[in-house]
């Protein structure tokens, strides 16, 4: 079945055709290490996750790579104002990333990479731009000359009269005013340790530098899928095109695939804002990871989100009553063709997951259908929306953490005392460490999700 997705550089959904047959290639720009990542960024993790998850149900062979910015201009920033090394700085924030896409159930990358351990293919990449007469350099750095460049903005529908002769060291900068932009920063005092011995001066690599450098180096010099959220269309994959394409002559990405940025109260949400919201948040206020990833799947993963507690609650409502039917249904069953092929469908036009998640729904509310079917058909379509649907486990005593059991505990004493927000609490409570307790006559059963 064909798999359709929607082109940044065409502005149009396009049928895959991948480089090598039944292989993606994929490259997501990943989190910039020097602060806890917040749920806008999760929420294009999840993206990635769901394009790989897509890819395999067709059974494609997937191979992906995500970086670690763990050297740019904030993290050295940041590391100074900490008074600690950009090493101690980095792995700290590195470590939480890893924890939290472990319980999204976001599928780790083959190649998680840090930009500190690819600078030799970042100054190979500079130097082949300084031989082929693409980049010059100035006093402060070797800089890229967009001037010749002869498609540069193509991805962001820039118009050729927009770009300027001007330079700029910073990473980012605004969409009205191209730059010549630095592909290598010279040494200066602010940088401390964090710098690099090349025959073109001592230093450390700009931004952009480092993701085309990762991804030729780990995935080869044309990849089929690069992903990012939609800020980041300009400058930095636009200026990721511009120096792969220099210095190969070959085309860098087949497809460029952007996410929509989710918004909270209808404002940009951004670590260098403030008003970021952490999966931690999230826990504290009773929200499991899956929940919130459950809520994610109910947008399209291009359509702007506004983030509401309200929202994701209902969310958690929804997930933990299918848990509790799914429970209930007896293993056993065969996936159901007929269901198959409309997830297939959806899923493959342009990963259409709010469908996909009524469909979940309009399977359970078939009569004519099995249970034991229905359980095996929403098991396989978890293959793609990783809610840990498929393995529902009912915890017998051992294996039920004991601050879980003394709660589920807590929890049938004051249901049998009458006590219903007691109850109520101490539910909302189990749930939001990611458990659920399901009560049958006068048991309980604890399961995890
Ligand atoms: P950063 O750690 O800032 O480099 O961002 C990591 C990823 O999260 C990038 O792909 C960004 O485009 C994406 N991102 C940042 N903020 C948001 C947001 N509010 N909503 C969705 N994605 C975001
Ligand atoms: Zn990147």
């Amino acid at each position: 079945m064909d798999i359709q997705l929607y082109n940044t550089l065409s502005h149009t959904k396009e049928i895959f055709k991948p480089l090598k047959a039944g292989e993606v290639s994929m490259y997501n720009c990943g989190p910039t290490v020097y602060d806890t990542p917040h749920i806008g960024n999760y929420r294009t993790f999840v993206m990635n996750d769901l394009i790989r998850r897509v890819f395999e149900y067709n059974s494609y062979k997937v191979i992906q790579t995500m970086n670690v910015t763990d050297v740019d201009d904030k993290t050295i920033r940041r590391s100074r104002e900490e008074g600690i090394s950009l090493h101690q700085l980095t792995q700290k924030y590195e470590k939480l990333f890893m924890e939290d896409i472990a319980s999204l159930n976001i599928l780790a990358p083959h190649h998680l990479i840090r930009a500190t351990e690819y600078i030799p293919s970042m100054i190979e990449l500079i130097q082949t731009l300084l031989n082929n007469g693409f980049a010059y350099t100035t006093t402060d750095g070797v800089y890229m000359s967009i001037e010749k460049v002869s498609d540069y903005g193509a991805l962001a529908h820039l118009q050729k009269t927009d770009i300027s002769k001007e330079r700029i060291s910073n990473d980012e900068y605004d969409k009205s005013n191209p730059h010549d932009f630095a592909l290598w920063k010279f040494k200066t005092i602010d940088d401390g340790d964090n710098v690099w011995h090349t025959p073109f001066g001592d230093g450390r690599p700009g931004w952009h530098i480092e993701c085309s450098a990762m991804a030729m180096k780990t995935l080869g010099e044309t990849i089929d899928i690069h992903t990012g959220g939609n800020d980041l269309i300009f400058p930095h994959h636009t200026n990721e095109i511009a120096q792969s394409e220099s210095a190969t002559g070959k085309a860098f990405v087949h497809y460029w695939m952007h996410g929509g940025f989710m918004t909270v109260q209808e404002d940009k949400m951004a670590k260098s804002k403030n008003n970021f919201i952490k999966l931690e948040t999230l826990y504290k206020q009773m929200i499991s990871p899956i929940a919130y990833r459950y809520w994610l799947l109910t947008a399209h993963y291009r359509s702007p989100v506004n983030f509401t507690h309200t929202a994701v609650q209902a969310a958690q409502n929804a997930l933990i009553r299918l848990i509790g039917i799914l429970a209930n249904y007896p293993e056993g069953g065969i996936a159901i063709p007929f269901y198959i092929e409309r997830f297939n469908t959806l899923i493959n036009d342009d990963i259409d997951t709010p469908k996909a998640m009524a469909l979940v729904w309009d399977l359970i509310k078939d009569d004519r259908r099995s249970d034991a079917d229905k359980r095996a058909t929403i098991a396989d379509f978890d293959r793609v929306l990783g809610l840990n649907l498929s393995s529902i486990p009912i915890l017998n005593d051992e294996s039920i953490p004991p601050e879980i059991l003394a709660l589920a505990e807590a929890r049938e004493e004051a249901r049998t005392e009458k006590d219903w927000a007691k109850a109520d609490a101490l539910r909302v409570e189990i749930e939001a460490r990611g458990y659920s307790v399901l009560d049958s006559g006068k048991e309980f059963k604890v399961i995890r999700h």
